[in-house]
Protein backbone atom coordinates (compact mmCIF):
# COMPACT_ATOMS: atom_id res chain seq x y z
CA UNK A 1 0.00 0.00 0.00
CA UNK A 2 1.12 3.37 -0.78
CA UNK A 3 -1.52 5.24 -0.84
CA UNK A 4 -5.29 5.83 -0.08
CA UNK A 5 -7.39 4.18 -2.18
CA UNK A 6 -10.26 6.66 -4.24
CA UNK A 7 -12.78 4.76 -1.39
CA UNK A 8 -10.28 5.72 1.26
CA UNK A 9 -10.27 9.25 0.05
CA UNK A 10 -14.26 9.76 0.16
CA UNK A 11 -14.34 8.31 3.60
CA UNK A 12 -11.78 10.82 4.69
CA UNK A 13 -13.05 13.56 3.14
CA UNK A 14 -16.71 12.99 5.13
CA UNK A 15 -14.69 12.85 8.38
CA UNK A 16 -12.80 15.81 7.48
CA UNK A 17 -16.02 17.78 6.77
CA UNK A 18 -17.50 16.60 9.70
CA UNK A 19 -14.39 17.77 11.88
CA UNK A 20 -14.97 21.24 10.22
CA UNK A 21 -18.14 21.66 11.14
CA UNK A 22 -18.73 20.14 14.42
CA UNK A 23 -15.20 20.07 15.80
CA UNK A 24 -13.20 23.25 15.03
CA UNK A 25 -15.90 25.46 15.77
CA UNK A 26 -16.00 24.03 19.74
CA UNK A 27 -11.97 23.46 20.06
CA UNK A 28 -11.92 26.45 22.57
CA UNK A 29 -14.50 25.03 24.51
CA UNK A 30 -13.11 21.35 24.30
CA UNK A 31 -9.28 22.58 24.65
CA UNK A 32 -10.58 24.42 27.96
CA UNK A 33 -12.14 21.23 29.10
CA UNK A 34 -14.99 23.16 29.38
CA UNK A 35 -16.74 20.32 26.86
CA UNK A 36 -17.01 16.57 27.61
CA UNK A 37 -16.34 14.97 24.13
CA UNK A 38 -18.78 12.54 24.57
CA UNK A 39 -21.62 14.06 22.84
CA UNK A 40 -19.54 14.96 20.05
CA UNK A 41 -18.52 11.21 19.57
CA UNK A 42 -21.74 9.99 19.64
CA UNK A 43 -22.79 12.71 16.85
CA UNK A 44 -19.75 10.86 15.06
CA UNK A 45 -21.03 7.57 15.33
CA UNK A 46 -24.58 8.91 14.20
CA UNK A 47 -23.75 10.82 11.57
CA UNK A 48 -21.30 7.48 9.69
CA UNK A 49 -24.12 4.96 10.65
CA UNK A 50 -20.84 3.32 12.98
CA UNK A 51 -23.56 2.49 16.42
CA UNK A 52 -25.84 0.74 13.56
CA UNK A 53 -22.73 -0.82 11.99
CA UNK A 54 -21.70 -1.82 15.73
CA UNK A 55 -24.98 -3.12 16.94
CA UNK A 56 -24.98 -5.58 13.83
CA UNK A 57 -21.62 -7.03 13.70
CA UNK A 58 -21.97 -7.03 18.06
CA UNK A 59 -24.98 -9.57 17.15
CA UNK A 60 -23.37 -11.14 14.28
CA UNK A 61 -20.32 -11.69 16.38
CA UNK A 62 -22.33 -13.12 19.75
CA UNK A 63 -24.77 -15.67 17.19
CA UNK A 64 -21.39 -17.01 16.02
CA UNK A 65 -19.75 -17.47 19.71
CA UNK A 66 -22.76 -19.18 20.76
CA UNK A 67 -23.25 -21.06 18.37
CA UNK A 68 -19.74 -22.41 18.96
CA UNK A 69 -20.33 -22.32 22.64
CA UNK A 70 -23.13 -24.76 22.09
CA UNK A 71 -21.44 -26.93 19.72
CA UNK A 72 -18.50 -27.42 22.23
CA UNK A 73 -20.55 -27.33 25.59
CA UNK A 74 -18.39 -24.16 26.98
CA UNK A 75 -20.07 -20.66 27.75
CA UNK A 76 -16.90 -18.98 27.22
CA UNK A 77 -15.22 -16.84 24.62
CA UNK A 78 -13.66 -18.95 23.00
CA UNK A 79 -14.67 -18.32 19.31
CA UNK A 80 -13.33 -14.54 19.34
CA UNK A 81 -12.18 -13.77 16.15
CA UNK A 82 -10.57 -10.43 15.96
CA UNK A 83 -11.75 -7.13 18.21
CA UNK A 84 -13.95 -5.99 15.49
CA UNK A 85 -14.56 -1.87 15.71
CA UNK A 86 -13.55 -2.13 19.03
CA UNK A 87 -9.48 -2.40 18.26
CA UNK A 88 -9.69 -0.82 15.01
CA UNK A 89 -9.38 -4.36 13.96
CA UNK A 90 -11.36 -6.32 10.82
CA UNK A 91 -12.57 -5.65 7.81
CA UNK A 92 -12.02 -2.24 6.45
CA UNK A 93 -8.67 -1.34 8.31
CA UNK A 94 -8.42 2.26 6.57
CA UNK A 95 -12.16 3.12 7.83
CA UNK A 96 -10.90 2.47 11.49
CA UNK A 97 -7.87 4.51 10.88
CA UNK A 98 -8.65 7.51 8.68
CA UNK A 99 -11.32 8.79 10.96
CA UNK A 100 -8.34 8.61 13.44
CA UNK A 101 -6.00 10.61 11.76
CA UNK A 102 -8.60 13.17 10.61
CA UNK A 103 -9.68 13.94 14.13
CA UNK A 104 -6.34 14.20 15.36
CA UNK A 105 -5.63 17.03 13.26
CA UNK A 106 -7.87 18.84 15.20
CA UNK A 107 -8.48 17.20 18.85
CA UNK A 108 -6.24 14.16 19.56
CA UNK A 109 -8.04 13.99 23.09
CA UNK A 110 -11.42 13.67 21.26
CA UNK A 111 -9.55 10.20 19.79
CA UNK A 112 -8.48 9.56 23.24
CA UNK A 113 -11.57 9.48 25.19
CA UNK A 114 -13.31 7.36 22.02
CA UNK A 115 -10.17 4.94 22.11
CA UNK A 116 -9.96 3.85 25.63
CA UNK A 117 -13.68 3.69 25.41
CA UNK A 118 -13.36 1.54 22.79
CA UNK A 119 -10.63 0.18 22.04
CA UNK A 120 -9.33 -0.63 25.97
CA UNK A 121 -12.79 -0.56 27.70
CA UNK A 122 -15.27 -2.78 25.20
CA UNK A 123 -11.99 -4.66 23.52
CA UNK A 124 -11.56 -6.18 26.80
CA UNK A 125 -14.85 -7.07 27.75
CA UNK A 126 -15.47 -8.46 24.18
CA UNK A 127 -11.76 -10.08 24.53
CA UNK A 128 -12.05 -11.62 27.90
CA UNK A 129 -16.29 -11.28 28.83
CA UNK A 130 -18.78 -14.37 28.89
CA UNK A 131 -21.57 -14.13 26.49
CA UNK A 132 -23.84 -12.37 29.31
CA UNK A 133 -21.12 -10.08 30.45
CA UNK A 134 -21.07 -8.71 26.48
CA UNK A 135 -24.61 -8.27 26.40
CA UNK A 136 -24.49 -6.24 29.89
CA UNK A 137 -21.97 -3.96 28.86
CA UNK A 138 -20.38 -4.49 25.79
CA UNK A 139 -22.98 -3.30 23.18
CA UNK A 140 -23.57 -0.02 24.61
CA UNK A 141 -19.91 1.05 24.76
CA UNK A 142 -19.61 -0.37 21.38
CA UNK A 143 -22.46 2.06 20.04
CA UNK A 144 -20.79 4.78 22.63
CA UNK A 145 -24.17 4.76 23.98
CA UNK A 146 -21.92 4.80 27.66
CA UNK A 147 -18.87 5.56 28.03
CA UNK A 148 -16.39 3.55 29.65
CA UNK A 149 -12.77 3.65 31.55
CA UNK A 150 -9.75 0.61 32.00
CA UNK A 151 -8.35 1.34 35.10
CA UNK A 152 -4.46 -0.08 35.75
CA UNK A 153 -2.21 2.78 36.41
CA UNK A 154 -2.17 3.20 40.24
CA UNK A 155 -0.14 6.37 42.21
CA UNK A 156 2.89 4.23 42.96
CA UNK A 157 2.66 1.38 39.67
CA UNK A 158 2.59 3.01 36.39
CA UNK A 159 5.69 1.73 33.91
CA UNK A 160 5.46 -0.88 36.58
CA UNK A 161 1.95 -1.79 36.19
CA UNK A 162 1.79 -5.54 37.65
CA UNK A 163 4.82 -5.54 40.27
CA UNK A 164 3.75 -2.51 41.66
CA UNK A 165 -0.18 -2.68 41.83
CA UNK A 166 -1.61 -2.47 45.11
CA UNK A 167 -5.39 -2.50 44.69
CA UNK A 168 -6.92 -5.74 45.73
CA UNK A 169 -9.72 -8.11 45.56
CA UNK A 170 -10.53 -10.22 48.70
CA UNK A 171 -12.79 -13.59 48.27
CA UNK A 172 -15.71 -12.77 50.48
CA UNK A 173 -18.77 -15.63 50.28
CA UNK A 174 -19.60 -16.11 46.92
CA UNK A 175 -18.22 -12.82 45.77
CA UNK A 176 -15.14 -10.38 46.35
CA UNK A 177 -14.49 -7.01 48.05
CA UNK A 178 -12.71 -4.77 46.12
CA UNK A 179 -10.05 -1.74 47.46
CA UNK A 180 -7.62 0.79 46.03
CA UNK A 181 -7.40 3.90 43.96
CA UNK A 182 -6.19 4.41 40.43
CA UNK A 183 -4.59 7.37 38.71
CA UNK A 184 -4.39 9.24 35.24
CA UNK A 185 -7.66 7.50 33.97
CA UNK A 186 -9.20 8.51 30.67
CA UNK A 187 -12.63 9.27 31.21
CA UNK A 188 -12.55 8.25 35.01
CA UNK A 189 -14.67 10.95 35.93
CA UNK A 190 -17.72 10.18 33.46
CA UNK A 191 -17.09 6.61 32.63
CA UNK A 192 -20.70 4.60 33.22
CA UNK A 193 -18.73 1.17 32.90
CA UNK A 194 -15.15 0.77 34.52
CA UNK A 195 -13.09 -2.30 33.26
CA UNK A 196 -10.87 -2.45 36.85
CA UNK A 197 -7.60 -4.32 37.47
CA UNK A 198 -6.50 -5.43 41.02
CA UNK A 199 -4.72 -7.85 42.66
CA UNK A 200 -6.32 -11.46 44.23
CA UNK A 201 -6.02 -10.73 47.68
CA UNK A 202 -4.56 -15.03 48.77
CA UNK A 203 -1.97 -14.34 51.56
CA UNK A 204 1.08 -14.89 48.43
CA UNK A 205 3.83 -12.36 47.90
CA UNK A 206 2.34 -9.45 46.27
CA UNK A 207 4.47 -9.44 42.94
CA UNK A 208 3.40 -12.59 43.02
CA UNK A 209 -0.63 -12.98 43.01
CA UNK A 210 -3.13 -13.16 40.13
CA UNK A 211 -4.42 -10.53 38.31
CA UNK A 212 -7.67 -10.16 38.38
CA UNK A 213 -10.12 -7.78 35.94
CA UNK A 214 -13.40 -6.96 37.29
CA UNK A 215 -16.34 -4.43 35.01
CA UNK A 216 -17.84 -1.92 37.59
CA UNK A 217 -20.76 0.40 37.14
CA UNK A 218 -21.00 3.89 37.80
CA UNK A 219 -22.51 4.69 41.19
CA UNK A 220 -21.67 1.59 42.98
CA UNK A 221 -21.10 1.82 47.13
CA UNK A 222 -17.97 2.79 47.80
CA UNK A 223 -16.58 3.56 44.20
CA UNK A 224 -15.89 7.28 43.91
CA UNK A 225 -14.75 9.01 40.66
CA UNK A 226 -13.27 12.27 40.89
CA UNK A 227 -13.25 15.30 39.06
CA UNK A 228 -11.11 15.67 35.77
CA UNK A 229 -7.55 16.49 36.94
CA UNK A 230 -5.56 19.77 35.97
CA UNK A 231 -3.21 18.60 33.07
CA UNK A 232 -0.92 20.19 30.50
CA UNK A 233 -3.04 19.13 27.31
CA UNK A 234 -5.52 16.85 25.99
CA UNK A 235 -7.92 18.44 27.34
CA UNK A 236 -10.61 16.92 24.94
CA UNK A 237 -9.65 13.83 27.38
CA UNK A 238 -10.71 13.97 30.64
CA UNK A 239 -8.44 12.27 33.32
CA UNK A 240 -9.43 11.08 36.55
CA UNK A 241 -8.96 9.39 40.16
CA UNK A 242 -10.86 6.55 41.32
CA UNK A 243 -10.84 5.59 44.82
CA UNK A 244 -12.61 2.12 45.74
CA UNK A 245 -13.29 1.57 49.67
CA UNK A 246 -14.69 -1.71 50.07
CA UNK A 247 -16.58 -2.04 47.04
CA UNK A 248 -18.67 -5.30 46.96
CA UNK A 249 -18.14 -7.19 43.56
CA UNK A 250 -20.09 -10.58 42.39
CA UNK A 251 -18.32 -13.31 39.95
CA UNK A 252 -20.53 -12.02 37.07
CA UNK A 253 -18.79 -9.12 37.25
CA UNK A 254 -15.42 -11.16 37.06
CA UNK A 255 -13.64 -11.23 33.32
CA UNK A 256 -12.41 -14.63 32.91
CA UNK A 257 -12.76 -15.29 29.36
CA UNK A 258 -9.59 -17.70 27.58
CA UNK A 259 -9.34 -19.69 30.93
CA UNK A 260 -8.37 -18.94 34.85
CA UNK A 261 -4.81 -19.26 34.79
CA UNK A 262 -2.73 -16.26 36.98
CA UNK A 263 -1.62 -15.01 33.62
CA UNK A 264 -4.84 -14.21 31.96
CA UNK A 265 -5.29 -10.79 33.73
CA UNK A 266 -1.78 -9.50 32.19
CA UNK A 267 -2.82 -11.31 29.06
CA UNK A 268 -5.24 -9.28 28.10
CA UNK A 269 -3.65 -6.13 29.35
CA UNK A 270 -0.46 -6.98 27.59
CA UNK A 271 -3.24 -7.52 24.14
CA UNK A 272 -4.04 -4.18 24.80
CA UNK A 273 -1.23 -2.64 24.43
CA UNK A 274 -0.57 -3.60 21.15
CA UNK A 275 -3.86 -2.57 20.04
CA UNK A 276 -3.00 0.91 21.75
CA UNK A 277 0.65 1.67 20.47
CA UNK A 278 -0.37 1.01 17.27
CA UNK A 279 -3.37 3.08 17.55
CA UNK A 280 -1.07 5.88 19.01
CA UNK A 281 1.09 5.63 15.24
CA UNK A 282 -2.38 6.80 13.63
CA UNK A 283 -2.98 9.31 16.10
CA UNK A 284 0.69 11.05 15.27
CA UNK A 285 0.47 10.79 11.83
CA UNK A 286 -3.03 13.06 11.70
CA UNK A 287 -0.61 15.83 14.38
CA UNK A 288 1.97 15.57 11.53
CA UNK A 289 -0.48 16.27 8.76
CA UNK A 290 -2.18 18.89 10.69
CA UNK A 291 1.40 20.60 11.64
CA UNK A 292 2.88 20.23 8.15
CA UNK A 293 -0.16 21.48 6.28
CA UNK A 294 -0.30 24.95 8.73
CA UNK A 295 3.73 25.41 8.73
CA UNK A 296 4.04 25.47 4.74
CA UNK A 297 0.72 28.08 4.69
CA UNK A 298 2.46 30.38 7.28
CA UNK A 299 5.94 30.01 5.19
CA UNK A 300 4.13 30.95 2.44
CA UNK A 301 2.53 34.22 4.14
CA UNK A 302 4.99 35.19 6.80
CA UNK A 303 6.76 37.67 5.30
CA UNK A 304 10.13 39.35 6.67
CA UNK A 305 12.85 40.98 5.33
CA UNK A 306 10.55 41.71 2.25
CA UNK A 307 9.83 37.90 1.70
CA UNK A 308 8.08 35.23 3.01
CA UNK A 309 10.03 33.25 5.81
CA UNK A 310 9.71 30.23 3.78
CA UNK A 311 12.77 31.40 1.37
CA UNK A 312 14.75 31.29 4.36
CA UNK A 313 16.54 27.69 4.77
CA UNK A 314 16.46 26.90 7.88
CA UNK A 315 12.71 27.93 7.84
CA UNK A 316 12.77 25.35 4.80
CA UNK A 317 14.75 22.70 6.90
CA UNK A 318 11.60 22.70 9.53
CA UNK A 319 9.53 22.12 6.97
CA UNK A 320 11.81 19.12 5.09
CA UNK A 321 11.87 17.04 8.63
CA UNK A 322 8.34 17.93 9.35
CA UNK A 323 7.86 16.06 5.26
CA UNK A 324 10.12 12.67 6.47
CA UNK A 325 8.28 12.34 9.63
CA UNK A 326 5.18 12.75 7.93
CA UNK A 327 6.18 10.04 5.34
CA UNK A 328 7.84 7.68 7.70
CA UNK A 329 5.15 7.81 9.93
CA UNK A 330 2.20 7.33 7.04
CA UNK A 331 4.46 4.36 5.52
CA UNK A 332 4.36 2.72 8.86
CA UNK A 333 0.69 3.35 9.12
CA UNK A 334 0.29 1.91 5.55
CA UNK A 335 2.20 -1.25 7.02
CA UNK A 336 -0.08 -1.73 9.68
CA UNK A 337 -3.06 -1.71 7.94
CA UNK A 338 -2.03 -3.99 5.23
CA UNK A 339 -1.11 -6.38 7.86
CA UNK A 340 -5.03 -6.22 9.69
CA UNK A 341 -5.95 -7.11 6.13
CA UNK A 342 -3.85 -10.29 6.26
CA UNK A 343 -5.42 -10.81 9.98
CA UNK A 344 -1.56 -10.49 11.19
CA UNK A 345 -1.12 -8.64 14.59
CA UNK A 346 2.18 -6.76 15.41
CA UNK A 347 4.28 -8.44 17.71
CA UNK A 348 4.54 -5.92 20.96
CA UNK A 349 8.18 -4.94 19.69
CA UNK A 350 6.76 -3.77 16.46
CA UNK A 351 3.88 -2.10 18.46
CA UNK A 352 6.44 -0.58 20.40
CA UNK A 353 8.79 0.60 17.52
CA UNK A 354 5.89 1.65 15.81
CA UNK A 355 4.59 3.46 18.92
CA UNK A 356 8.14 4.94 19.76
CA UNK A 357 9.20 6.40 16.69
CA UNK A 358 5.86 7.73 15.86
CA UNK A 359 5.35 9.42 19.45
CA UNK A 360 8.82 11.57 19.15
CA UNK A 361 8.26 12.29 15.71
CA UNK A 362 4.74 14.17 16.68
CA UNK A 363 6.41 15.66 19.82
CA UNK A 364 9.26 16.66 17.87
CA UNK A 365 7.02 18.12 14.39
CA UNK A 366 4.63 20.14 16.94
CA UNK A 367 7.83 21.69 19.07
CA UNK A 368 9.04 22.86 15.73
CA UNK A 369 5.64 24.16 14.23
CA UNK A 370 5.54 26.35 17.90
CA UNK A 371 9.34 27.67 16.37
CA UNK A 372 8.45 28.27 12.69
CA UNK A 373 5.05 30.17 14.20
CA UNK A 374 7.49 32.32 16.81
CA UNK A 375 5.22 34.23 18.67
CA UNK A 376 2.00 33.47 16.93
CA UNK A 377 3.06 29.69 17.74
CA UNK A 378 2.75 30.29 21.12
CA UNK A 379 -0.82 31.71 21.02
CA UNK A 380 -3.50 29.29 20.99
CA UNK A 381 -5.33 30.99 18.11
CA UNK A 382 -2.52 29.22 15.66
CA UNK A 383 -3.24 25.85 17.30
CA UNK A 384 -0.19 24.47 16.86
CA UNK A 385 0.62 25.02 20.44
CA UNK A 386 -2.42 22.88 21.81
CA UNK A 387 -1.07 19.73 19.18
CA UNK A 388 2.42 20.75 20.66
CA UNK A 389 0.70 19.80 24.48
CA UNK A 390 -1.52 17.56 23.49
CA UNK A 391 1.51 15.03 21.38
CA UNK A 392 3.52 14.74 24.29
CA UNK A 393 1.48 12.59 26.25
CA UNK A 394 1.77 9.97 23.29
CA UNK A 395 5.30 9.64 24.54
CA UNK A 396 3.74 8.67 28.20
CA UNK A 397 0.69 6.66 27.87
CA UNK A 398 0.29 3.09 26.45
CA UNK A 399 3.94 2.74 27.85
CA UNK A 400 6.03 5.47 28.01
CA UNK A 401 9.39 5.89 25.75
CA UNK A 402 11.25 4.63 28.12
CA UNK A 403 9.26 1.33 28.20
CA UNK A 404 8.62 0.89 24.64
CA UNK A 405 12.38 0.99 23.91
CA UNK A 406 12.64 -2.17 26.72
CA UNK A 407 10.43 -4.04 25.19
CA UNK A 408 12.04 -3.24 21.34
CA UNK A 409 15.36 -4.48 22.88
CA UNK A 410 13.86 -7.53 25.10
CA UNK A 411 12.28 -8.86 22.25
CA UNK A 412 15.67 -8.50 20.01
CA UNK A 413 17.90 -9.74 22.86
CA UNK A 414 15.53 -12.94 23.37
CA UNK A 415 15.46 -14.20 19.54
C1 LIG B 1 -3.16 11.71 29.49
C2 LIG B 1 -2.96 10.37 30.12
C3 LIG B 1 -3.98 9.41 30.04
C4 LIG B 1 -3.81 8.17 30.64
N1 LIG B 1 -4.84 7.26 30.60
C5 LIG B 1 -4.73 6.08 31.28
C6 LIG B 1 -5.83 5.16 31.35
O1 LIG B 1 -6.89 5.38 30.74
N2 LIG B 1 -5.69 4.03 32.09
C7 LIG B 1 -4.55 3.74 32.75
O2 LIG B 1 -4.50 2.72 33.40
N3 LIG B 1 -3.48 4.60 32.71
C8 LIG B 1 -3.55 5.75 32.01
N4 LIG B 1 -2.48 6.63 31.98
C9 LIG B 1 -1.27 6.32 32.75
C10 LIG B 1 -0.06 6.01 31.89
O3 LIG B 1 -0.17 4.75 31.30
C11 LIG B 1 1.17 6.14 32.81
O4 LIG B 1 1.31 7.52 33.14
C12 LIG B 1 2.43 5.63 32.16
O5 LIG B 1 2.39 4.23 32.00
C13 LIG B 1 3.68 5.98 32.98
O6 LIG B 1 3.54 5.63 34.32
P1 LIG B 1 3.86 6.71 35.46
O7 LIG B 1 3.10 7.93 35.11
O8 LIG B 1 3.58 6.10 36.78
O9 LIG B 1 5.38 7.02 35.34
P2 LIG B 1 6.56 6.19 36.03
O10 LIG B 1 6.33 4.73 35.77
O11 LIG B 1 6.69 6.63 37.43
O12 LIG B 1 7.84 6.67 35.22
C14 LIG B 1 8.65 7.78 35.60
C15 LIG B 1 9.82 7.85 34.62
O13 LIG B 1 10.64 6.68 34.77
C16 LIG B 1 10.82 6.08 33.50
N5 LIG B 1 10.98 4.64 33.67
C17 LIG B 1 10.13 3.77 34.25
N6 LIG B 1 10.61 2.51 34.20
C18 LIG B 1 11.81 2.58 33.54
C19 LIG B 1 12.79 1.64 33.15
N7 LIG B 1 12.63 0.33 33.41
N8 LIG B 1 13.87 2.07 32.49
C20 LIG B 1 14.04 3.39 32.22
N9 LIG B 1 13.14 4.34 32.56
C21 LIG B 1 12.04 3.94 33.20
C22 LIG B 1 9.56 6.44 32.74
O14 LIG B 1 9.73 6.28 31.35
C23 LIG B 1 9.37 7.87 33.17
O15 LIG B 1 10.22 8.70 32.41
C24 LIG B 1 -2.60 7.87 31.34
C25 LIG B 1 -1.59 8.84 31.40
C26 LIG B 1 -1.75 10.06 30.80
C27 LIG B 1 -0.64 11.07 30.88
Amino acid sequence: MIEWSDEDVMIRDAVRTWVDEKVRPRMDALDAGDLPPYDLIRDLFRTFGMDEMARSSFEARLAKEERAASADGDGRDGAGDGDGAASGGGGNASLNILPIVELCKVSPGLVTAMGVSLGLAAGTIMKRGSAEQKRRWGLDLLTMDKVGAWAITEPNSGSDAFGGMQATARRDGDGYVLNGSKTFITNGPYADTIVFYCKLDDGRDPRDREILTFVLDRGMPGLEQSKPLRKMGLHSSPTGELFLSDVRAGEDRLLTGGGTSAQSGRESAKANFVTERAGVAAMALGVIEECLRLSVDYARKRELWGKPIGDFQLIQLKLAKMEVARLNVQNLVFRHVEMQRKGRTPTLAEASAMKLYAAQAAAEVTQEAVQLFGGNGYMSEYRVEQLARDAKSFQIYAGTDEIQVTHIARDLLSR
